[in-house]
């Protein structure tokens, strides 16, 4: 597969457009639509995609080998989409409870009951919750830092052991963990071909709305043996939301995903890293542990989307890149922010790959940093322990079939906070320290009977996983999912959300 493939997207045209409106703070140049359309336009395909078009992939299987991008962008909905869209908030707004959603309800009353929300006001919000106010950032106290509010001061360790801290960095040394946030990108066949080509797995973080616009190439993530985390529906600075818009961006999320895949994931990164206390609360009551990162490349940011530079972007690339073989990582590995927002960043990683490989013992995705085999509410698919991977078992077991998988409405989820998820073979503080201490890796998800969310109060439970303090874990952070502590102004993101927005509403007209 030649990288001039993974070429732009109509995605990319239609959040450029909308953009506009939602831009603050710092600066990026909306590319101009000509250029975009020429590099579309300029983009062959050959005789395959031509012979492709005439076919209405209606599954995962062939999806995957649509190569041509306006094919694979075109909107298009499986037999029960109409009634899935009614089960979903609207795509364009933030997510909220649904009317009518009785069982969401009941479970956000529940999560109310368990007094496991910290008494912290929503941040003040500004553009539509696309960025943080000035009196906000003006008035936390950052020294103290109560809420351990990351935008704030990059706090991952909360000082009270009622919540897990966040997962920032991988344990294994030398190597370096794959993430990929802002999927499913409509066009992303070419790129994850690549992955498939060079042996490569990663931890992609998917935004619900994408997922029930996108849902072939959401469930080719899991067929081609990727593993699935949360990144919420709708793409904003989640504590400036109330409690249940909170809880609905998570919930509806895991959902979709359930509804697509078949698999609850317990695992989630907040857009632009802002979580706080409150968030986290939220976000353990319905079992995702949150995971951050602590090295960015500030992708999505790049020309012609974004402000920077290919050579900047390049730079970052380097600048964790030689972390690999300088001594950096000889205690432990890193955890990467890179997306698969558009062209241009699906075709960077593909053009770094190669220094990385060789500057890194090994790239992993998450599942491996932290042999978490079983990662899912579900007990199949598992996937292998570091050492396995590392030894040449790259591939999930028990995944389901391409040709057939189906997509279900107001799937039954299995949610259990993170507390009761004490099992080795997950993501949850409890279920890390049982697998370094060689707990069984292959068991199913957590020993606890309980089907319910409700989340002890108790202080146990906090993380022993051995990830960084409470300090801001890299001065690169920022970007899209990354904006800098200390409040670099209100955010901007060409925002995945506004393509979905704008793709949705093609699609529900
Ligand atoms: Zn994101």
């Amino acid at each position: 597969m030649k990288l001039t493939s993974v070429v732009v997207s109509s995605t990319v045209v239609l959040a450029s457009a909308l953009s506009v409106s939602a831009h603050v703070g710092r600066g990026f140049a909306v590319p101009e639509p000509n250029a975009i359309l020429q590099a579309r336009s300029g983009h062959a395909n050959g005789r395959r995609s031509r012979m492709m078009a005439r076919a209405n992939p209606s599954t995962d299987a062939q999806m995957a080998k649509v190569e041509d991008e306006s094919q694979q962008c075109k909107p298009y909905g499986l037999s029960n989409s109409a009634e899935l869209s009614k089960a979903y908030p609207k795509a364009s707004q933030i997510a909220d409870i649904v009317v009518g959603d009785d069982e969401g309800g009941r479970l956000f009353e529940e999560l109310l009951s368990s007094n496991t929300i910290p008494n912290i006001q929503p941040k003040q919000g500004v553009e539509n919750h696309m960025g943080i106010s000035d009196q906000a950032s003006n008035s936390y106290n950052m020294d103290q830092d109560p809420d351990c509010w990351w935008t704030a001061t990059g706090c991952t360790k909360p000082k009270s052991k009622k919540f897990e801290e966040d997962i920032t960095s991988c344990p294994e040394p030398r190597t370096w963990g794959l993430t990929f946030d802002d999927g499913p990108n409509c066009s992303h066949n070419a790129f994850y071909d690549y992955l498939q080509q060079n042996k490569l797995k990663a931890t992609l973080f998917y935004i619900g709305t994408n997922v029930i616009d996108w849902p072939l190439q959401a469930q080719r993530g899991l067929t081609d043996g990727h593993d699935i985390c949360v990144h919420t529906w709708s793409h904003h600075y989640m504590t400036t939301l109330t409690n249940a818009q909170v809880f609905s961006e998570l919930y509806y999320t895991m959902r979709i995903i359930k509804d697509v895949t078949g698999v609850t994931p317990r695992c989630w990164r907040p857009p632009f890293g802002d979580v706080d206390n409150r968030v986290r609360a939220i976000a353990s009551f319905l079992g995702l542990r949150t995971i951050i990162w602590d090295n960015d490349t500030d992708d999505w940011n790049v020309k012609p989307d974004g402000s920077e530079t290919t050579q900047q972007i390049d730079q970052n690339y380097q600048n964790i890149i030689k972390q690999g073989n300088n001594g950096t990582t000889n205690d432990h590995g890193v955890i990467v922010l890179t997306h698969e927002l558009t062209n241009s960043t699906m075709g960077e990683f593909i053009r770094q790959y190669p220094a990385i490989k060789k500057a890194y013992d090994h790239v992993v995705p998450l599942t491996a940093c932290f042999n978490a085999t079983s990662p899912y509410a579900e007990d199949k698919p598992t996937y292998p322990t570091f050492s396995d991977f590392v030894g040449g078992n790259i591939d999930a077991q028990g995944l389901p079939d391409a040709n057939s998988m189906t997509v279900n409405v107001k799937s039954k989820m299995d949610i259990q906070s993170q507390k009761n998820q004490t099992s080795a073979g997950g993501f949850s503080p409890k279920s890390i320290k049982q697998a370094a201490n060689g707990g069984s890796s292959s068991s199913g998800s957590s020993n606890s009977s309980s089907s319910s969310a409700a989340a002890s109060s108790s202080n146990s439970g906090n993380g022993s996983s051995g990830s960084s303090d409470n300090s801001a874990s890299n001065s690169q952070n920022k970007g899209t999912d990354g904006q800098n502590g200390a409040f670099s102004k209100a955010s901007v993101s060409i925002a995945s959300f506004a393509a979905s927005a704008a793709l949705s509403f093609l699609l529900y007209l």
